[in-house]
C-alpha cells in the first residue's frame, strides 16, 4: 500500500510548527519584583484558554510550604517541588502522558542545576512544550546562580521583570543585610527563610552602601 503522503507531510509540518512555537523563556529580576505574581498570572491565562500547565518550584524554598508558589500580593497555588537530583523532563513527560500540556512554569528557577536547564531545553526542542522559567539573576554577592547562568546562556527569550531601588533607579542586585541593616558581603549563597533579610538595590547603592533601611 502506498503511504498516505499528505498525512505524513502534514504530521511533519505540524511537528515542525509545534517545534518552532515552543521556546524556553527566562524572566529574571531582583527580589521582590513580583516574579511569582507574573508566573501565576501567566498560569491563569493558560487556564483561561483551556490549556493544562505544570508548575514546578524549588523544594528548598519552602517558606510558603513545600511545593507552594506564593506571590506577595496573596495569591498562591500548589506546584511540584523539584530537588537538585530530579529529572525535570521525566517529571513533565510522566504528567504529559495523560494530558496535553500547554506549558511548564518554573518558579525559583535560579535553583535549577545545569543539567536541569538542559532537560528544559529538551522539553522545548524535542517535545515542543514551551517552558517559562522565573528566577533571580544574581545572589547577594552579585554572582549568578547556576540555574540563572545557564538560563541566560540557553534561553530563547530573556526578559527582565523590573524592581525599584529606594533611590528610584532600577534595582538589579540583591543585598543580604543583618539585623542592624548592615550589608553582608560573605556567606553561603543560599539562606532560605530570611526573605526579610534581602533588599533589592540598584548596582550603585549595592556597591557603595554599607547599611540600608529594611
Ligand atoms: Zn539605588
Amino acid at each position: 500500500m502506498l503511504p498516505n503522503t499528505w498525512s505524513v507531510w502534514s504530521w511533519k509540518a505540524f511537528n515542525q510548527r509545534k517545534g518552532q512555537m515552543a521556546k524556553l523563556h527566562f524572566y529574571y529580576s531582583a527580589m521582590n519584583a513580583g516574579k511569582s505574581t507574573a508566573l501565576l498570572q501567566a498560569n491563569h491565562n493558560y487556564g483561561e484558554r483551556g490549556m493544562q500547565t505544570i508548575l514546578l518550584t524549588a523544594a528548598l524554598d519552602d517558606r510558603a510550604g513545600r511545593g507552594v508558589i506564593k506571590s506577595r500580593i496573596g495569591i498562591e497555588t500548589q506546584a511540584v517541588a523539584f530537588e537538585k537530583g530530579d529529572d525535570l523532563a521525566e517529571i513533565v513527560r510522566a504528567k504529559a502522558a495523560d494530558q496535553s500540556i500547554g506549558c511548564v512554569l518554573i518558579d525559583e528557577a535560579q535553583f535549577l542545576t545545569r543539567k536541569q536547564v538542559s532537560e528544559l531545553t529538551d522539553l522545548v526542542d524535542h517535545d515542543g512544550i514551551p517552558v517559562l522559567a522565573y528566577g533571580l539573576r544574581t545572589d547577594f554577592r552579585g554572582e549568578t546562580f547556576e540555574g540563572s547562568q545557564y538560563l541566560l546562556a540557553w534561553a530563547d527569550d530573556i526578559r527582565e521583570i523590573k524592581a525599584i531601588c529606594s533611590c528610584g533607579k532600577k534595582a538589579t542586585m540583591n543585598a543580604r543585610v543583618n539585623a542592624a541593616g548592615k550589608i553582608e558581603r560573605d556567606g553561603n549563597q543560599i539562606e532560605i527563610g530570611g526573605n526579610e533579610r534581602y533588599v533589592s538595590l540598584c548596582r550603585k547603592c549595592f556597591t557603595y552602601s554599607e547599611k540600608v533601611t529594611i
